[in-house]
């Protein structure tokens, strides 16, 4: 904090994250909104969505203005009728957050919840379906950032389609870069936001949904904002709008950042570049003493949760704003029963901000006196 600001700032966080200067560059201009080049911009943008899962003829995408919350609320509230109930798969904040949004909206629901560093289990939905005749549908976080666990969507949906019952997927922070085939996977909604895989500066949800699913939900909604039916049936009238004011800038840096996805080589090209982020930061923090809180087979390439070091010299307030004044924002934890603190790999951070960040969490470490990095219990 006393620190001078670094020149260069790497968000090493779930989102806002680190934009290339294209896509920052290409919200330098206005749009009307009924101008015939944002419409065109608008319907790219969610052709460009619906390939991303192999959805072509099957589904579309439904933008809404907003953060991801703002996508998933609508999700819920649009495709479980008020006389559903929502089976939701909760490991973490972000599946709590689910539970929350059914309160909210007046939506019955039952849990399956696992231990953050436990996966959502196929099995379990599995009995719980066999149970319970009144669940309609299943909502399952695809990665749940909280801890940076990968759920078993495949296995998920096959279970949930095999009891005829709809899967409603939060991909917020895997979407563009996990392979999502729609034509293998069987949901009736997938919500994601501008902001994170994809790269985009926030401002716009997105829910992709399967076609006919989504014609049958007309008057489901608890908020007229968040209805996607209605959303989408604007968006596909003649003239093409979005309901209210369109986040012009941002889904102009939206459709740059989906210019630069595809140019690294798509989901695939992403991947690959996150899933070497990954690797240089857990091999390098684990050779510093620390120890992850995932085995590497649970871990998304996404964001990793390291264990709070034992050493009583140790304060992560003075961590974060050591590593910031060197340029890196990290993101502290969120379990509930472990001091742990998070390290996003997403975003346009490559090998060189990764070592970067590694060298200053040595020089950190060094300056408070920690000697002793690994936890002060092994974790359960
Ligand atoms: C980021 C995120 C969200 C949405 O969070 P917002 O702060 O509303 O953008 C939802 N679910 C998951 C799993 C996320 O990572």
């Amino acid at each position: 904090m006393a620190a001078a600001r670094p020149k260069e700032i790497f968000l090493l966080t779930p989102g806002p994250l680190t934009t290339s200067k294209a896509t920052r560059t290409a919200m330098m201009r206005d749009w009307g909104s009924r101008d015939t080049d944002f419409r065109d911009l608008t319907q790219r943008v969610r052709a460009r969505l619906v390939a991303l899962v192999h959805g072509q003829g099957s589904h579309v995408a439904v933008p809404l203005q907003g953060s991801g919350t703002f996508a998933v609320e609508a999700m819920i509230g649009t495709f479980v009728p008020k006389s559903g109930k929502l089976l939701i798969l909760v490991n973490g904040a972000y599946g709590q957050r689910m539970v929350k949004i059914c309160q909210v909206a007046g939506r019955a629901h039952a849990v399956i919840e696992t231990a953050e560093d436990v996966p959502a289990s196929a099995q379990q939905v599995e009995a719980a379906l066999g149970a319970d005749p009144a669940i309609t549908h299943v909502a399952v976080i695809h990665c749940e950032t909280t801890s940076g666990i990968i759920n078993p969507l495949a296995e998920i949906a096959a279970v949930v389609e095999r009891h005829g019952r709809a899967l409603l997927v939060d991909s917020m922070s895997a979407f563009g870069a996990v392979e999502i085939d729609a034509r293998r996977i069987r949901f009736d909604a997938l919500a994601a936001s501008s902001n994170k895989c994809i790269e985009g500066v926030p401002g716009i949800g997105f829910v992709i949904c399967r076609t006919t699913a989504l014609d049958k939900t007309a008057g489901n909604a608890h908020a007229l904002s968040l209805d996607l039916h209605d959303q989408r049936i604007y968006m596909e009238k003649s003239g093409q709008q979005w309901r209210f004011t369109p986040p012009t800038h941002v889904l102009a840096a939206f459709d740059a950042a989906l210019d630069q996805h595809e140019s690294e080589g798509g989901v695939k090209g992403r991947n690959a570049r996150y899933a070497r982020n990954c690797k240089i930061l857990v091999d390098g923090m684990r050779s510093l003493g620390f120890v992850t809180l995932l085995p590497d087979h649970l871990q998304a390439p996404i964001i990793v949760t390291f264990h709070q070091p034992a050493d009583p010299r140790f304060h992560f307030e003075t961590f974060y704003n050591s590593l910031a004044a060197h340029g890196y924002v990290i993101y502290p934890g969120k379990l509930t029963k472990a001091d742990s603190f998070r390290i996003g790999c997403i975003g346009q951070v490559h090998e060189a901000q990764m070592t970067g960040l590694l060298d200053a969490v040595k020089t950190c470490l060094r300056d408070m006196g920690v000697t002793e990095t690994g936890p002060a219990k092994r974790a359960a």
